[in-house]
Parts: C-alpha cells; sequence; structure tokens
C-alpha cells in the first residue's frame, strides 16, 4: 500500500467516477424470468444465468451492491477514496426485454428511483437515463424528461437491442435527442447478440473477458463509419474498458475504412467528411473502466487527447481500491491527472 485512500481532493484532484452500475428488483425479477423461461438471447443467459443466480462469494457481493444506492455504496466510495459517481442501471438495461411496455416500465422507474437517490446525495451520486430503445420515440421523449425534469447528465445505452444497432434508422430518435438535448451516449457492453455469439459461450469469452470488447467496439465503429457524427457533429460518444480497444487499432481503422471507400467494396462504406481519428478526437471520449492498466490509458491520451479520458472504477463488479492507488500513482503529468480523474467529467458530463 503507497497511500491511504481519502476523498476530498487532498492529492489535488476529486475521482470521479464514470461508469458505476445499479440495478432494480424489478429489472432483474423481469430478465431472470426471461432466462428461467428459455427465452432469454444467449448472451443473457451466460450473463444473468451467472450473476443472478451463481452463489459465490463475488457474485453475491454484486447482487447485493448493485440494489443499494446509499450507505453501502457510499461506506465503498469513502473507503475506496471516490469523491463522486456517476450512475447508470446495469447492463443489459432493459435491452433483454422483449415487451416494450415492460421495457419502459422498467427504465421508467429505474430512472424515478435513480433521481430520488441522487438527490438525496447530490453532491456523491449523478445520474445517467435509462431508456428502451425497442421504443425510439419513447426513449427520445425519456431523454428529455431525463435531461430536463430529472436532471440527468447522459444515457447508457448497453449495446445491441436484440442485434439491432443504433445507426440504424429506426434509432435515429434516440441520436437525435442526444445531440439536441448535448446528453453524452454512453455504450456499455452487454453479451453479444445471437447473430454473433457463435461458439463464444462455449469458449468461455462472450463475457468482460473478451465478447464485451469485440460487440461494443462492433458497435461503436458501425456509428462511426455510417456518418452518425456527420449528421450530429456534437454528439458525444462515450466507451468504457479502455474505449474498448479502439484507440491501439486507429491507424489501421483508419486506413483500411479509406481502402475501403476507395474501392467501393462495401455499397454501405460512404466517403465521410472527416477521417477516423478525427471523429476519435472530436466526438468519442474514453474511460478506464475495468481497465487500471497505466499503457493503455496513456496511449488514449496520446491518441485521443488529454480532454477525453476519464477515470472509472466499475463498481461494483470490480471493487478493488489498491486499483485507485495505481491510478494515483500513475506517471502521467499532473494536469492529465487531474483531468483524467476529475475535470473530464465535470465537463463532458456537466457536473
Ligand atoms: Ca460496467
Amino acid at each position: 500500500m503507497t497511500h491511504e485512500l481519502k476523498t476530498g481532493g487532498d492529492r489535488g484532484y476529486l475521482r470521479i467516477a464514470t461508469e458505476e452500475a445499479f440495478a432494480t428488483q424489478e429489472q432483474l425479477d423481469a430478465i431472470l424470468r426471461l432466462v428461467k423461461e428459455g427465452r432469454a438471447d444467449k448472451g443473457t443467459v451466460s450473463l444473468w444465468g451467472f450473476y443472478g443466480t451463481s452463489p459465490s462469494e463475488r457474485t453475491t457481493f454484486i447482487r447485493e451492491r448493485l440494489l443499494d444506492v446509499g450507505a453501502l455504496r457510499l461506506q465503498a466510495m469513502d473507503e475506496a477514496g471516490i469523491d463522486k459517481a456517476v450512475l447508470a442501471l446495469t447492463s443489459p438495461g432493459t435491452q433483454s426485454l422483449f415487451d416494450p411496455e415492460e421495457a419502459k416500465r422498467i427504465a421508467r422507474n429505474a430512472n424515478d428511483f435513480l433521481k430520488d437517490r441522487c438527490e438525496a446525495h447530490p453532491d456523491r451520486f449523478y445520474g445517467m437515463a435509462a431508456i428502451a430503445p425497442i421504443d425510439p420515440e419513447w426513449s427520445a421523449q425519456e431523454l428529455r424528461r431525463a435531461k430536463e425534469e430529472l436532471g440527468f447528465h447522459g444515457v447508457q445505452v448497453n449495446s445491441h437491442t436484440h442485434g439491432h444497432y443504433l445507426d440504424e434508422e429506426q434509432f435515429d430518435p434516440i441520436l437525435r435527442a442526444c445531440a439536441d438535448l448535448d446528453l453524452p451516449l454512453y455504450i456499455h457492453p452487454q453479451g453479444p447478440p445471437d447473430s454473433m455469439i457463435g461458439d463464444m459461450v462455449g469458449a468461455g469469452l462472450d463475457g468482460a473477458i473478451f465478447g464485451f470488447a469485440v460487440e461494443t467496439s462492433y458497435h461503436a465503429m458501425r456509428l462511426l463509419t455510417t456518418g452518425v457524427f456527420d449528421r450530429y457533429p456534437n454528439l458525444q460518444l462515450m466507451l468504457g474498458h479502455g474505449c474498448e480497444g479502439l484507440p491501439y487499432m486507429l491507424y489501421r481503422l483508419d486506413y483500411m475504412h479509406k481502402a475501403g471507400i476507395r474501392s467501393q467494396r462495401y455499397p454501405r462504406l460512404k466517403p465521410l467528411q472527416h477521417d477516423l481519428s478525427h471523429y476519435m478526437r472530436n466526438n468519442v471520449i474514453a474511460t478506464n473502466s475495468g481497465l487500471p492498466f497505466g499503457p493503455a490509458i496513456k496511449l488514449m491520451i496520446e491518441v485521443m487527447g488529454e480532454d477525453r479520458v476519464m477515470y472509472a472504477m466499475d463498481y461494483p463488479y470490480q471493487y478493488v481500491p489498491d486499483e485507485v492507488r495505481w491510478m494515483d500513482d500513475l506517471e502521467i503529468d499532473p494536469v492529465q491527472k487531474k483531468k483524467f480523474f476529475q475535470t473530464n467529467a465535470e465537463r463532458w458530463f456537466k457536473l
């Protein structure tokens, strides 16, 4: 242990954790019912079949902590030196559900619950909205309510909705609402859809170890390559887990994207106003949730710019206070470190 972890800015910055999860009992009951009835997507069966029912110490801790947006969470934050947390309804949100009315009810109730919790602890908790992408028009209205009535700071979409992606025309109301309301769009992983998952479960690789990043980076690449950020130049896309690996690959993504456009190999790939690295430096924001890994954070700062990389813990899935110490000790410029832990989150979420 190199130093004590305290809240209050004793190291020159506050620590704001930006991808922190909660659940509602209503949400978990609905997802577990689908799993039990054999109606859930394979990725949901793998993810919530495990987290929802495993008796292990880790999953029991996670279930208890997801449902608490009060004393237990605040104590965990205090013990890890986390000043503030930006909270979102845990993956897959409502996106494993098939009944639009149920999905909307659960999203709306979760938003009301989160607003109440944020009002109870206004200097500790901040909200991101839950929506029900299965009904894009309703989701756009809920985003307006989230911004104007609930005082939320962004929206979390848990990647695909039954194998459908936000670049598809049906979801345009959601993108438009984010752009109009100036709400950042955080795309968080869930299990890959049945159309992609293949033998990932058999291989033990569908979840956070690997499959999450494959599927979520695919989602982001679909948005980046179809002109979403030409249509909505102010839209800000947030990606966790080291930007799901994209910054490491950026040269190749750019090179092959341009080659694909030049050759007219794919009807879907049309010329854009900018190359992909421009959008990565103007429309994408990364967090290091679950990835307290110095080389990755330094690379993201170099590739995306020091204003676009934020700290996240991924509580309660990865509650390891020592990781906060490693990030405190990260060898980057002190100005960059304050941006990483505090001021980038304040800026992009408007805290
Ligand atoms: Ca997470």
